[in-house]
């Protein structure tokens, strides 16, 4: 609950709707008030109701949504059954919109619900009783609005920040992690394949030797352009850190890698230039395999990629299934399934 904000604020809603609650439906009933008793015990138990459907299937945004509903509904018919004492509950109703619901729906719920007060009007002593009342609500319902917006925007900000590389503006090394867990949770449940290429730029220190650090950052915009122009939509490229980034790639099989990598490798090769000569990248390769987790599906793609370099650079090695050890040297050997393609 800690990391996710939407079902901290349902749940914290909820439980306070029910010890906020439970008190006066009991007291209703105690004062031989059975309808509006029945109406808190409705209210409560569809308040509930959402708390519970949000922790067993993660969609916040719904429960959040019909908890505004419920809540407005709930205020709509307390002050129509209690009328001038029961008008104060529209005001927590409200403003607890803006926190459950997109600040638009919310606006959608709250104005339907002053709307419905306004056309019965039993809840009112007279004209202008009903007018200062929607007057108040309105203004209170301006100023959660505002903040509501305010809030979202600096959480949209926040998110971007904590998630994506500043310089280059895709995803950083942490966004990967969240994706490729989710990737392999995916490959479990729907059998469906990915595949994954590291790549780091070949002597990149010498670029940055020799033009300075500002085209350095310049060849990696251009680096990251180039790749995002030459993949798929569903394609994700991260910045694993310095030179270095990794493409994630669902729905391909190991059958279709090899054209996809070389196909990048040359792009690079052609595309990116220095007044001497190409900036190369050297590429490491692996496929998702059945019992592989995000740890050790990198690791055999980082394997490649270290062979890659070993190698001579600016080439792709795909490695489909782990290294096995040479016997008595504890080296690891280039298994059957290493493929090397030379640039
Ligand atoms: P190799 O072919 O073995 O990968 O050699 P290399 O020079 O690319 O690798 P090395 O790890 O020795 O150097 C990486 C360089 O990348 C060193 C570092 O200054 C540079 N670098 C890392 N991040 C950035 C960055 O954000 N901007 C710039 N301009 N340079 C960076
Ligand atoms: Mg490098
Ligand atoms: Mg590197």
């Amino acid at each position: 609950m800690r990391h996710d904000f939407q079902l901290s604020i349902i749940t914290l809603l909820g439980a306070c709707a029910v010890f906020g609650i439970t008190p006066f439906a009991v007291f209703r009933f105690l004062t031989g008030n059975v309808m509006a008793g029945v109406t808190d015990l409705l209210i409560l138990a569809s308040i509930c109701a959402a708390v519970v459907y949000a922790w067993l299937t993660g969609d916040n945004r719904r429960a959040g949504f019909c908890l505004a509903v419920f809540a407005c509904t709930g205020g709509v018919m307390v002050a129509t059954l209690l009328g001038d004492e029961g008008l104060f509950w529209l005001f927590p109703a409200l403003v607890t919109s803006f926190f459950l619901a997109s600040p638009i729906l919310a606006v959608v719920v709250n104005s339907l619900a002053l709307a419905a007060l306004m056309i019965d009007g039993s809840a009112f002593d007279s004209r202008e009783q009903m007018l200062s009342f929607v007057t108040t609500c309105i203004v209170v319902s301006s100023c959660a609005y505002i903040f509501a917006r305010r809030n979202e925007h600096q959480r949209e900000r926040l998110e971007r920040l904590a998630t994506h590389d500043p310089l280059t503006g895709v995803k950083n090394r942490r966004a990967m992690e969240e994706e490729m867990q989710a990737a392999v949770a995916n490959h479990i449940r729907n059998d469906m394949p990915y595949a994954l290429i590291i790549f780091d730029l070949d002597h990149f220190k010498r670029i940055n030797d020799a033009y300075g650090h500002a085209r350095g950052d310049e060849a990696l915009v251009e680096c990251t352009d180039l790749v995002r122009r030459c993949t798929r939509r569903s394609d994700q490229l991260f910045r694993f850190g310095g030179e270095e980034f990794v493409l994630l790639m669902p729905g391909v099989q190991a059958s279709g890698i090899q054209a996809v990598a070389e196909n990048l490798r040359h792009k690079v090769a052609s595309e990116l230039q220095t007044p001497t000569g190409p900036i190369t990248a050297s590429f490491g390769v692996s496929c998702l395999q059945p019992g592989d987790d995000a740890e050790s599906w990198l690791a055999r793609a980082d394997d490649a990629l270290y062979e890659a370099k070993s190698r001579g650079r600016n080439q792709v090695v795909i490695r489909l299934l782990p290294a096995e050890p040479t016997p008595g040297s504890g080296i690891a050997a280039s298994p059957a399934s290493d493929q090397r393609i030379p640039g």
